[in-house]
């Protein structure tokens, strides 16, 4: 059976809060990554969700001054979603 993973994820400003993944819904694996990058050059955010198996990766991108957990929300969102229609 697929299990959610949880995870407890920081950000630069040291907030940390938990999230649930769904395993990948491409091959299943359940060793999923969650980076946040900030670029000061273009004044950006980055959140990638990526599978460490077959390096499907999401990105999403907003304002540096947009919080992260928006963000991160976002794309945990997008992955859990996707997981639902595209079931391995
Ligand atoms: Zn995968």
């Amino acid at each position: 059976m697929m299990k959610t993973m949880k995870i407890k994820f920081r950000t630069d400003d040291e907030e940390e809060f938990d999230i649930e993944l769904k395993p990948c819904p491409f091959c299943g694996n359940e060793n999923i990554e969650l980076l946040c990058m900030e670029d000061h050059h273009t004044k950006t955010k980055k959140v990638t969700v990526r599978c460490r198996n077959c390096e499907v990766e999401k990105t999403t991108t907003g304002a540096i001054g947009l919080n992260t957990k928006f963000l991160v929300d976002n794309i945990v969102q997008w992955w859990n979603n996707r997981f639902e229609k595209n079931k391995p």
